[in-house]
């Protein structure tokens, strides 16, 4: 399966289909295809410059598609405008009304909408208790928190009850502890109505946390569409597995192949490592890659054990749940090793301190195997 061509869920509501955005001579979305399914919660992960809010700005009809084509709900998104697409956007900003009530800027999109003004009140009161802000609704936006106010701006979105909600880096003003709790409230919002969102973030643990699926975006293309846990578990590419989360990559060359897999030497690493994988040849030239958290520490020298490497403790940095070691090897090479904190341990009695010799284990499943530049 090519990145472009994800296991998209049967019924999709959303179908990007080889859509191109020039400005000019530069391409910023280049030939993206892309389905989204109905009540599917979606992110768009990239960094600066990628594309991804292009790419949202064209589902909302903000920008049209140099080539390609965008439908939404089965229906061509050629030449409908924004305010006839089933879709609301929710924007970084906030851009709530400063002079108007929270209620009243929850309500302010219903204007318009052929509801009575007692329905309309009581799409407000849902709203207001969805993102749990009901005993504020009298408040203006400059009595509020920013938590709060992107909980105002959620359910104004949300108070039309689009069929597709957009929204661009919508924690981006909230500092990480809100952040964090934020992400969940969202997800569960959107688990309740059952509303697609489609979100755009360059933040890798916003989107694990929110979405149920994502797409890594760099220059303009998809590189790699899947559920969170498969991202991280199977990067496709040497970009993907570097840009979500940490590694350690180093480059290697295989030297044996066989039914258990491959063997590869890897000199910066001063050995060879065995990994559990398939389709390579003795000679390729490959990069390889293991998180830090996959890597066993100890100070006794393990028995039996595969790909075992000997090195010094050169750092160590204890963060409560977790602690990060900087293990340096013969050849001078460092490694990053994650353990967690499982257990209260007295500091003595940790895995290992600094200048402590320790042996380090990369089970041969744990390891991948990249080839060429990317
Ligand atoms: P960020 O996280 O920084 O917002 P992004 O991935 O959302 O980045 P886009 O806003 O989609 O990036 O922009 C993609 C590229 O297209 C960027 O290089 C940007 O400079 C360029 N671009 C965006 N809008 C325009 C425009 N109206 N005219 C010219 N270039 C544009």
């Amino acid at each position: 399966m090519s990145a472009q061509e994800p296991a998209a869920p049967a019924a999709d509501f959303i179908r990007i289909d080889g859509v191109t955005k020039m400005f000019g001579p530069f391409k910023a979305v280049d030939n993206v295809s892309l389905n989204i399914g109905k009540g599917e919660l979606f992110a768009l992960l990239g960094g600066s410059g990628c594309g991804k809010t292009t790419l949202l700005r064209m589902l909302a009809g903000f920008e049209v598609p140099t080539s390609g084509k965008i439908y939404i709900d089965g229906q061509d998104m050629d030449g409908v405008p924004a305010y006839e697409r089933p879709v609301n956007m929710m924007f970084q900003s906030y851009a709530l009304f400063p002079h108007m009530t929270v209620a009243a800027n929850v309500g302010y999109g219903l204007k318009h909408e052929p509801m009575t003004p007692a329905q309309r009140q009581d799409r407000v009161k849902e709203m207001l208790g969805l993102v749990q802000m009901s005993h504020l609704a009298d408040r203006k936006p400059h009595q509020l928190s920013g938590g709060q106010r992107q909980r105002v701006a959620l359910a104004r979105s949300l108070a039309k009850l689009p069929k597709l909600l957009l929204l661009d880096e919508p924690l981006g003003a909230l500092d990480k502890k809100l952040r964090e709790h934020t992400q969940f409230e969202i997800a569960n919002i959107q688990y309740k109505l059952g509303i697609t969102f489609v979100v755009v973030t360059h933040d890798q643990e916003e989107a694990m946390t929110l979405a149920s699926r994502i797409a890594v975006m760099d220059h303009g293309v998809i590189r790699q569409i899947g559920a969170p846990s498969d991202i991280y578990e199977n990067p496709n590419s040497r970009f993907v597995a570097d840009f979500i989360g940490s590694t350690n990559m180093v480059d290697a060359e295989v030297t044996k192949v066989d039914s258990e897999g491959v063997e590869v030497e890897a000199p910066l690493l001063g050995a060879r490592v065995k990994v559990a994988a398939s389709g390579w040849s003795v000679g390729e030239k490959a990069a390889l890659a293991f998180r830090p958290e996959k890597v066993t520490i100890s100070r006794k020298k393990p028995v039996s054990a595969v790909n075992v490497l000997k090195g010094k403790v050169q750092d160590f940095g204890y963060f409560g749940k977790d602690s990060l070691y900087r293990i340096k090897l013969a050849t001078g090479h460092v490694l990053s090793v994650n353990t967690v904190n499982a257990e209260r341990v007295a500091a003595e009695k940790a895995v290992a301190t600094w200048e402590d010799e320790v042996y380090l284990t990369i089970s041969p499943a744990s390891a991948m195997l990249f080839r060429g530049e990317t």
